[in-house]
């Protein structure tokens, strides 16, 4: 027999739970909410933070990197070149990117169509991709795409949030052996870091600068990259998973090169000792 409630007796429903346990939702949602604006603003916070890390640190991770390449890499007249070429577009660096730093290039006699910017301040450049160029300035543009990474500390922000609140921590408190388990785990990113595009416009543009700067125009910035934007999708460079090349991209550097008004030089020839003998 159903209950009968004397009129004017609130009753309730079976869907609304009562009044405690509604305040118990609250609070958990308040508080999920809560870690979630935390996790966030601690993203934008730690990209912040990259800027204050000190070369020196970058330095540390680097000793994991940098063996790995060293032993691929072959000291040679080639090499010499191409960090006489590295030197003068360093000497155009604003004063904040040279202090502390020691940037040199690896040559690695190997046909991988490739230039890795790896943290210890190393630039890696592969015969395969010197066999791409067909003039030193092309060249230079990639360096200075490689030198802009550094600069804008690419590697690290790559490395992810919980790996660079690690790093902040570690190079705030100066110690060694965090910082040798965060390279450890973080190696494969540092040495083979995939950016954004966002990161690669910036990057274009910083070498753009630095050509300006060593030339006094911008020939030959967007021959390599064009080159490379018209071959097939099924043609396999390695350059390209690292620094994807889009048509946007060469039709955005373009648009800088001429927003800028930098007029059209004449290209300087490759170096003869940086042609592949193929
Ligand atoms: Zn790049």
């Amino acid at each position: 027999m159903p209950i009968e409630l004397p009129p004017g007796t609130a009753s309730y429903s079976d869907r609304t739970p009562p009044p405690q346990k509604r305040q118990l939702l609250l609070l958990l949602g308040f508080f999920l909410g809560f870690i979630a604006v935390i996790f966030l603003s601690l993203g934008s916070l730690v990209n912040l933070l990259v800027d204050f890390i000190p070369p020196s640190v970058e330095q540390q991770l680097g000793r994991l990197t940098v063996p790995s390449f060293e032993r691929m890499s072959r000291p040679s007249p080639a090499q010499d070149t191409l960090n006489q070429l590295l030197d003068r577009l360093e000497v155009h660096l604003p004063e904040d990117q040279r202090t502390g730093r020691d940037y040199q290039v690896l040559y690695i006699p190997d046909n991988t169509v490739n230039a890795i910017a790896i943290p210890g301040d190393r630039v890696i450049l592969y015969q395969g991709l010197l066999n791409q160029m067909e003039s030193e300035n092309e060249l230079m543009m990639v360096m200075g795409h490689e030198l802009g990474h550094f600069a804008n500390r690419d590697h690290l922000r790559q490395l992810g949030r919980g790996l660079l609140l690690q790093l902040l921590i570690a190079s705030v408190l100066g110690d060694p052996g965090s910082l040798q388990a965060i390279a450890l785990s973080g190696v494969n990113t540092v040495a083979n870091a995939q950016f954004s595009q966002q990161q690669e416009y910036e990057a274009d543009e910083f070498g753009l600068s630095l050509l300006r700067a060593n030339y006094g125009h911008v020939a030959g910035s967007t021959d390599f990259f064009e080159r490379l934007s018209k071959l097939p999708g099924t043609v396999e460079i390695p350059f390209l998973g690292t620094h994807p090349v889009s048509s946007d991209r060469v039709n955005r550097l373009k648009q800088e090169a001429k927003m800028l008004g930098m007029k059209e030089g004449v290209r300087s020839p490759l170096p003869a000792v940086l042609k592949g003998k193929g």
